[in-house]
């Protein structure tokens, strides 16, 4: 797709999301949040829903867990304009309550048309719902940082930035699992992109409790 078609196909999609009433997620929302960022990034972000801020301001991870996004993305050396940045459903919860399945569902679509558009190289989930998309017997703990081949693409499921806001010991772990990303993405582009490869076992010590 031309970069012109990119930009038209996503407006569409943005356009279809602020009259959307599929699911009941609609009646709260000030704004619809569909994503931002570059139209022809390699990397693509998936969080989970929009909260008090987003929703006020119609932009994907503006609060306390964006501000810490961008540090990562700083980190190595990106800004959150390098990225493409969307969520599993585009409207705000009530009180930020988890979405649940059926609005998952209703949103779905447009998710999976940005991702089309998008054409990322890898995508990197942030938190359970998102990961589910990929990882559907995941767990964080055990599979974050590492790489899922897929289809050509990378799937890499990372925590949550809000999780690492709430323990301060899994700030190293998002630093390094944004390091190898970096890593992953350099390999993709000399041509070191493994078809279809599971993400290997985790290791024995820490599969024993
Ligand atoms: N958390 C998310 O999962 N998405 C946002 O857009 C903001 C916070
Ligand atoms: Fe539509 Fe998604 Fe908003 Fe539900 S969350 S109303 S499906 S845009």
């Amino acid at each position: 797709m031309k970069p012109e078609e990119r930009q038209q196909a996503l407006d569409a999609i943005a356009a279809e999301v602020a009259a959307c009433t599929l699911c009941p997620l609609h009646r709260g929302r000030k704004q619809t949040v569909p994503g931002d960022g570059a139209i022809n990034a390699d990397i693509m972000f998936i969080g989970e829903a929009p909260g008090y801020h987003e929703d006020q301001q119609g932009l994907p991870f503006v609060g306390a867990s964006g501000k810490y996004l961008e540090e990562l993305l700083a980190s190595i050396g990106l800004k959150r304009q390098d990225v493409f940045i969307a969520n599993v459903v585009k409207c705000r919860p009530p009180e930020n309550r988890d979405p649940q399945p059926a609005e998952i569902d209703a949103c779905k679509a447009y998710l999976d048309r940005q991702i089309e558009i998008i054409d990322p190289v890898i995508i990197a989930t942030l938190g359970r719902f998102s990961m589910a998309r990929y990882f559907p017997d995941g767990k964080i703990t055990k599979i974050h940082g590492q790489p899922k081949y897929e289809g050509g693409r990378i799937y890499y499921p990372l925590f949550h930035p809000a999780a690492a806001l709430r323990n301060a010991n899994l700030k190293p772990v998002m630093e390094a699992d944004f390091k190898r990303m970096t890593e992953l993405i350099a390999k993709a582009r000399e041509g070191d992109m493994p078809e279809d490869e599971p993400p290997p076992e985790p290791p024995k010590q820490l599969s024993l409790f």
